[in-house]
């Protein structure tokens, strides 16, 4: 009794099911050899069956043989598939498959075989049609297709109890991978609807991060944005064309470009995705070795793109996914390189780089047939892709609040260094106002030490001067002093034509003063009768030290009797005022000359000096002790 294999709800007991399973494990491995498969019963409901259990398959490398020659091919050549998803990787040869259906159904419910790889290039059904081979892929115009669907959707009418053998032949330069699914007409729509909204929430979201992504790159201008966008646009155009979508909508007649559109826009994914690593992880700031392995990439990229523009397909497309593997891998250890140099950003990236590397693999795998088809590993990529994009939106929006957090900081610290600065200022002005001020004290200071001793050097000159004009021993003016005061004098009198007087004054026999008492005497003795003259003259008199031991008085106003009076009065004072000095009383007498009048037109001066001094002299030949005095006209008779 043969095991069958059953997708939709059957009511047998677990025990059971695990009894079949063993059997029909034991049966995969025999049947091939027996050459002999089951019939598969259509199901029903919602059910979905996977019919690779039930498919024959015989290869065909060359892909030259037609319908005829292999409906004629005995049974032997036939192997089970046994993978229930019907998947043998890339390789490019045909696959011819059998499978035997049965409607086990009172009547036809109108079934589907579904074939969701809707990059297979060339899939053709005989035995849907009496009449028709259905003939469809990618590589065929879209009109083509029997039901105007982006995967291939095999239309199948079995009357009640009908057993019917169908054929397909898969030829692909991409992954021979039928992921046939077969279910009623009303399980299709029911499933197709689902798909719909799932497959619109995917692009809906991707156009979401596109455009918001887009938005902040034309407001912050920052690269990392553009290139995260055209990473999106380049990866939502990829999902787009995997999922058969391009081919219905974009370009339905377009088989050529639709071909190598595909590797291309996972080159061209990988291309801006190598981009936005390079600019949102700041690699230019980072070791050299960054940028040399990121150019060595970008080079790889653009030989897949150029691969993909002129080359043969199945290489470039191999090409543009080991290359998304490669690049996907060395960014997360970029990434991770990133984040050990203490960026912080980068933790985010690599759990991006994490999922996008485990969707990629799952779908390498998946497609090179090691990985069984499920829904699962069929959008594990957009999944994948999907979490991805999230994952780096987010970070992108991460690295904003670090760029915000670094401009505050920046901020502060600039805040933090005016502070300093205008502290600093501060600091400067205030001791440059204490060294002005302590300079301009100085200054003051030594000014007023300068005046002090200017005055101090003015007042001693003063008294140089006045030194100048005295006698040292009496004190009295010197004879200098007496020629000047005497011309002003006569001057003064002159023009007010008031009389002047000179008096010739000497000390009677003053050298015998000397020789008797000594010299200290006689000094003594000259200060005294200068004393004693000074002390009777007025103010306005001025009395001079002519030398030796004589006098000379000007007086002013003073007219000839006035002076005589005056004189008799000073030798009679001395006469009576002896010099004391010591013990002693030096007795001393004075002779005097004199001359007065009013100065004529010749003026005074040294004449009437002379004048006085003959006067002096008669009075010396008189017997001294005496006053002789002339008038000036008197005399200028004489
Ligand atoms: P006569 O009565 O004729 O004036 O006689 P006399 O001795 O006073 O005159 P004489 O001209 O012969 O002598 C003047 C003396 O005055 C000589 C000198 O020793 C003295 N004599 C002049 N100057 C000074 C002085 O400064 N100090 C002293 N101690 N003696 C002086
Ligand atoms: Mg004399
Ligand atoms: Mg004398």
């Amino acid at each position: 009794m043969p095991a069958r294999h059953n997708a939709s709800t059957s009511p047998a007991s677990p025990r059971i099911e695990q009894l079949t399973a063993v059997l029909r494990l034991l049966m995969l491995l025999l049947l091939p050899a027996l050459g002999w498969a089951d019939s598969l019963p259509l199901p029903s409901g919602q059910a979905r069956v996977l019919p690779g259990p039930y498919m024959q398959v015989w290869q065909d490398p060359q892909g030259l043989a037609d319908f005829t020659q292999v409906r004629a091919l005995p049974d032997s050549v036939w192997q089970v598939v046994g993978r229930r998803d019907a998947s043998f990787g890339y390789g490019g040869s045909a696959y011819w498959l059998r499978l035997d259906l049965h409607n086990p159904h009172a009547r036809s419910l109108g079934w589907i075989l579904l074939v969701g790889n809707p990059l297979l290039d060339q899939l053709d059904a005989y035995g849907l049609d009496e009449d028709r081979v259905y003939r469809a892929g990618d590589q065929r115009p879209f009109a083509w297709r029997w039901i105007e669907h982006r995967q291939l959707a095999l239309p199948l009418d079995l009357a009640p109890g009908e057993t019917r053998r169908l054929w397909l032949r898969m030829q692909t330069d991409g992954s021979a991978n039928l992921s046939a699914s077969l279910m009623t007409r009303e399980a299709f729509d029911h499933l197709e609807q689902r798909s719909l909204l799932l497959q619109g929430l995917f692009f809906g979201a991707l156009a979401a991060m596109l455009i918001y992504n887009l938005s902040i790159f034309c407001i912050t201008r920052d690269r990392s944005y553009l290139w995260y966008s055209l990473f999106v646009a380049s990866f939502s155009l990829y999902q787009f064309i995997q999922l058969g979508f391009a081919l219905q909508w974009l370009w339905p007649e377009a088989l050529a470009w639709h071909q190598l559109s595909f590797p291309l826009s996972s080159a061209l994914a990988t291309l801006f995705g190598i981009f936005f690593t390079y600019s949102v992880l700041e690699l230019n700031n980072g070791s050299p070795l960054y940028r040399w392995v990121v150019a060595a990439l970008l080079a790889c990229c653009l030989a897949v793109i150029g691969l993909a523009l002129v080359g043969p397909y199945q290489v470039a497309l191999i090409g543009s996914f080991a290359l998304v593997a490669a690049c996907a891998l060395i960014a997360f250890v970029i990434t991770l390189l990133r984040w050990r140099a203490g960026y912080a950003a980068a933790r985010l990236f690599a759990l991006g780089w994490c999922v996008l590397i485990a969707a990629s693999l799952a779908s390498i795998l998946t497609g090179t047939g090691l990985l069984p088809y499920s829904l699962l590993t069929l959008h594990a990529q957009q999944i994948g892709g999907l979490i991805e994009m999230t994952v780096f939106s987010v970070a992108l929006a991460a690295r904003i609040r670090q760029a915000q957090n670094a401009e505050r900081q920046a901020q502060a610290r600039l805040i933090a260094q005016e502070r300093q600065l205008r502290h600093e200022q501060a600091t400067r002005l205030q001791l440059q106002t204490q060294i002005s001020d302590g300079l301009e004290q100085r200054v003051q200071e030594r000014t007023a030490a300068l005046q002090e001793t200017l005055q101090q050097l003015s007042n001693a000159n003063l008294r140089l001067a006045e030194l100048n004009r005295r006698d040292g021993l009496t004190g009295l003016f010197n004879r200098q002093t007496l020629s000047e005061e005497l011309e002003r004098a006569c001057a003064r009198a002159e023009r007010s034509r008031q009389p002047l007087a000179i008096l010739m004054l000497d000390l009677d026999h003053f050298k015998q003063v000397n020789d008797r008492h000594g010299h200290l005497a006689g000094d003594a003795c000259l200060r005294h009768a200068a004393q004693r003259i000074q002390q009777r003259l007025r103010n306005s008199d001025l009395l001079a030290r002519f030398g030796g031991e004589e006098f000379v008085a000007l007086l002013d106003n003073t007219d000839l009797a006035g002076a005589l009076d005056l004189a008799e009065q000073l030798r009679d004072d001395l006469a009576r005022q002896p010099c004391p000095y010591q013990d002693q009383s030096i007795a001393l007498s004075l002779s005097i000359g004199l001359h007065a009048g009013i100065p004529d037109d010749a003026g005074c001066g040294e004449r009437w000096l002379d004048l006085a001094d003959r006067a002096l002299y008669r009075a010396k030949a008189g017997g001294r002790n005496r006053v002789v005095g002339y008038e000036a006209s008197a005399l200028d008779g004489a």
